[in-house]
């Protein structure tokens, strides 16, 4: 069963149709790659499916269930988690504190259903905390404050937040921007491994075409809200409709 499929998914702001019947549709542990011109509307699809805006059509189902118009923490809860860019980051706290408090916020919910399991919650924050900073390699910066990362680490530790909801599903939005090529290759390497790892499911929104042909199985091509071409890396390479859509803009 796929993960995620977004069936006629529409966004309107007031005249403009920023996601325009979209469907799409993501199978288990596919790594998928999200590309197109600026204002596309990348970004937007990424906010509707994670429930940080409300779709003007269209529905989005994870794991089989209607997810369409749920809050952000209760689609958090179901398995789906977005790395965000910084701003998630607590500067004066540690690296150790920042994951700590992902995951008792991602406990919380859970637990609301289950308060025999209570005393065991601190042990699992722990234990997730533990996970999640071994997982991107900041286990040996934890007790580091966040501020005095480099800004790979940064972007590591953002991950990290993100993945403390243990989710199975993760949203990465322009994972390398601003990355050296050092930091690039560091961030492609890590998303190999995370999913090996956690046999996470992985849609990333990337521009860096060499990221894009050494990671995603399956590529979508926004176009002005609407889904151009949906195919494997070399198949949308050949596609004469996404030369067409890129002209003056990334060049494939
Ligand atoms: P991308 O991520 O592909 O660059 P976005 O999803 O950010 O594109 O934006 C798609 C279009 O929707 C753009 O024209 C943008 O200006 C517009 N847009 C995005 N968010 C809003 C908003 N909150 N209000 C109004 N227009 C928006
Ligand atoms: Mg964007």
């Amino acid at each position: 069963m796929a993960i995620l499929e977004t069936d006629g998914l529409t966004k309107r702001f007031g005249g403009l149709t920023a996601v325009d019947d979209v469907n799409l549709t993501v199978e288990q542990r596919e790594t998928r790659a999200i590309i197109g011109p600026n204002g596309a509307g990348k970004s937007t699809f990424i906010n509707l499916v994670t429930g940080l805006l409300e779709p003007s059509e269209g529905a989005v189902r994870f794991d089989g269930n209607d997810i369409t118009g749920q809050e952000p923490h209760e689609i958090t809860q179901q398995g789906v988690s977005k790395s965000f860019q910084t701003a998630s980051i607590f500067p004066d706290m540690t690296v150790q504190e920042n994951v700590r408090l992902a995951a008792i916020a991602a406990e919380r919910g859970s637990f609301r259903f289950d308060f025999l399991k209570r005393r065991d919650r601190f042990d699992v924050v722990d234990d997730v905390t533990e996970e999640m900073l071994r997982a991107v390699d900041l286990w040996a910066d934890r007790g580091v404050e966040a501020t005095s990362l480099p800004y790979g680490d940064k972007r590591r530790l953002e991950i990290a937040i993100a993945l403390a909801s243990e989710p199975d599903l993760l949203f990465m939005d322009e994972p390398t921007a601003g990355m050296s090529p050092e930091e690039t290759n560091a961030t492609v390497d890590l998303i190999e491994q995370l999913q090996e790892d956690l046999g996470l499911t992985i849609v990333l929104v990337e521009h860096d075409m060499e990221v894009i042909f050494r990671i995603a199985d399956r590529i979508a091509v926004l176009n002005r809200g609407a889904i151009i071409a949906d195919a494997t890396p070399q198949e949308v390479q050949d596609d004469p409709d996404v030369q067409e859509a890129y002209l003056g803009g990334v060049e494939l």
